[in-house]
């Protein structure tokens, strides 16, 4: 599936015709390759190629005397186009529209999918996977020369011809990790933890840029009520909802929280809206204690300077009912501050921190530890969410 994504057959053919040569395909492995045509096999050399690795490659092995691109193409992916001009700096080039390129291939059409949409963008969040990426060394991988971003609002601009749901102009959030739907995860309504996902801004171009192409598949309408900013958030609300529905919460129990981060916050105001009596937020940074304090959501507990356990503890006599540990690498005090029989709920992806625990704290205090990944079928609930009001955002 990553493969047709990226090199299909009629790139193959548009390839071709650019060239104005019958003997000239850019081959994957598996792809038909018509008769009588000569094959530059890069994949192997270099994994999946890219579109500027075919080129690179085309250049290589022919003298290229002029060079024509989409006006789309450049609207779509302003990285990509300029490194497709330094590539081919100084030769003639002449701009046409996808329509154009119909005229010349018959099967052209097919550069711009069926099923996905251009989206003009109106505002794309940081997320602290995008920190961890760009950080030195890197705490989470994206593959190179990928344009970031993932959380984001924008405006449907141009829209293939088996969209039906969605209109140009349409104001749509994504879900940024678009699933295949028929892969063995896919079919046990897992679509999170689907086999062929595509992670938009990760492993394929995302949203810090002007425009960004996506499935509609995973492109929801929102209300113009919305703040932008606000409706780029709908993500990160989208995996705090499927965090939660691992859980039950019910009126008057009580739920620790660590890490007072978005999704941290946006748990403690769920939490509250749900009638749980005590929420204690756990947070070691300044500015995040000031900032979750001024909002009102619970007990903002400084741990750097005042023991949790013990104002727990002193306050619940067993501990809470739920720990919801939201930096990815907490088990040890979420397993500690848990009451026997209650619940931990773990997000986030930090993959330098292990910690050794003891089995029996879980085995004897019977408790039931979760994991949560993505968001999963919860982007309707997050953008009702929003667009009721249903928690305090601004
Ligand atoms: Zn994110
Ligand atoms: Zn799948």
């Amino acid at each position: 599936m990553k493969e047709d994504r990226l090199l299909n057959p009629d790139i193959c053919h548009v390839v071709a015709a650019l060239c104005h040569t019958q003997y000239l395909v850019i081959a994957d492995p598996g792809l038909p390759i018509p008769e009588n045509v000569r094959v530059i096999d890069i994949s192997i050399k270099k994994g999946i190629p890219s579109f500027i690795d075919v080129l690179t490659a085309v250049k290589e092995e022919f003298v290229i005397e002029s060079y024509i691109y989409a006006l789309e193409m450049e609207a779509a992916n302003r990285c990509l186009f300029d490194e497709m001009n330094d590539l081919l700096k100084e030769l003639p080039s002449k701009k046409i529209s996808h329509n154009d390129f119909k005229g010349l291939l018959p099967n052209a059409s097919a550069i711009i999918r069926t099923g996905e949409c251009i989206l003009c963008l109106l505002a794309v969040s940081i997320c602290g996977t995008d920190v961890h990426i760009t950080a030195v060394p890197p705490g989470y991988i994206a593959k190179p020369n990928t344009v970031l971003g993932h959380e984001f609002v924008g405006e449907v601009i141009k829209k293939g011809s088996a969209v039906s749901h969605l209109e140009i102009g349409d104001r749509v959030v994504v879900n940024p990790n678009d699933y295949c739907g028929v892969c063995v995860y896919c079919r046990k309504n897992m679509p999170n933890e689907c086999q062929n996902i595509i992670p938009l801004g990760i492993e394929y171009d995302g949203a810090f840029a002007k425009y960004c192409m996506v499935s509609s598949k995973v492109a929801y309408k929102i209300s113009k009520d919305v703040p932008i900013e606000i409706a780029a958030c709908t993500e990160p609300l989208a995996c705090a909802i499927n965090g939660l529905n691992k859980v039950n919460m019910k009126p008057g129990e009580n739920a620790v929280i660590i890490g007072c981060g978005p999704i941290g916050i946006m748990i403690a105001m769920f939490a509250k809206a749900s009638g749980i009596s005590n929420i204690y937020l756990l947070e070691t940074i300044p500015y995040r204690i000031d900032f979750t304090r001024s909002l009102d959501i619970g007990r903002v507990i400084d741990v750097k300077n005042e023991s949790a356990k013990d104002i727990i503890y002193a306050d619940t006599e067993i501990g809470t009912d739920y720990v919801f540990d939201v930096t990815g690498s907490q088990i040890i005090p979420s397993i500690d501050l848990v009451r026997k029989g209650g619940k931990v709920v773990l997000f986030g992806v930090n993959k330098k921190s292990v910690s050794q625990i003891a089995q029996c704290e879980v085995t004897t205090k019977e408790i039931s530890v979760l994991g949560t990944w993505l968001a999963n079928a919860t982007f309707p609930e997050a953008i009702k969410v929003l667009e009721k009001k249903a928690i305090l955002y601004k």
